[in-house]
């Protein structure tokens, strides 16, 4: 979830991205072999001061990845069911405090073939923090993952996609952050915004960022979210989409 103040700040921020995606695209394009045809995953934006980070995946193909922050919540089931219904893969990137609170849910979604990524502990902006808070939220959401799911996450998303010095210590827990090529606003949106704005902006290679959960808040208001991911994925399909998880997007595994 965004508040007012972070989405004006990643407007900003994805102003510049866009900028130098480009440049990353062209420089690419020249470089890479005309046979293969496939670019990479896009790791640009702010990489001199954060990090790389990646935004988007391989551009050569019809895919994208659904991704889901927040979770698990008590309607996660309810969303397996839509994505199992439609033969969707997806990513979903928990918080360690979430998943503490509903281990079965937490389980659930691994049992079901998803991606599962760090989403921090307990969901607190990383912007002025430490390293060590960093470290200690990352870590600390980690061990939480691994216990309820047995997968430990090689993904990761900064709560409220507020990339921070400090998120340098994800690459030293091997994890790669991942923000979002398109953000479906599904916490303030109804279903129908949410599937136009997605549909709008859907990309091959792109990542679609939406919530099963509302920060850490217990028994949340997805009914948007959960029609929207009902009517997107056919939808998609017939523009050519397929779904894969973040990984397979990019290639990781
Ligand atoms: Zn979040």
């Amino acid at each position: 979830m965004l508040p007012k103040c972070h989405y004006v700040r990643l407007k900003v921020r994805a102003r510049r991205c866009a900028n130098m995606r480009r440049m990353t695209e062209v420089g690419r394009a020249s470089r890479r072999d005309g046979a293969a045809g496939l670019m990479g995953p896009i790791r640009a934006c702010s990489v001199a001061l954060f990090g790389p980070a990646v935004y988007r995946g391989l551009t050569g193909k019809p895919s994208v990845a659904l991704t889901f922050d927040d979770g698990p919540s008590e309607s996660t089931p309810r969303l397996l069911e839509t994505l199992a219904r439609h033969g969707a893969a997806a990513t979903f990137f928990m918080t360690g405090a979430n998943a503490a609170r509903l281990p079965g849910v937490a389980c659930a979604v691994r049992s079901a073939g998803h991606e599962i990524g760090n989403h921090s502990y307990s969901h607190s902006a990383f912007c002025f923090r430490s390293a060590g808070f960093i470290r200690a939220e990352l870590e600390q959401a980690q061990r939480v993952i691994a216990l309820t799911t047995g997968v430990e996450p090689r993904l990761f998303r900064p709560p409220f996609g507020t990339r921070w010095f400090g998120s340098r210590v994800a690459r030293r827990l091997n994890l790669t952050e991942v923000l979002w090529t398109v953000m479906g606003r599904d916490w303030r949106l109804n279903a129908g915004q949410v599937v136009a704005r997605v549909v709008a902006r859907a990309a091959a290679g792109g990542i679609v960022c939406l919530h099963d959960g509302r920060e850490l808040n217990p028994n949340p208001d997805i009914r948007a979210t959960l029609e929207a991911v009902d009517r997107l994925i056919p939808l998609l399909r017939d523009r050519g989409f397929q779904f894969e998880t973040v990984s397979q997007l990019c290639l990781m595994n």
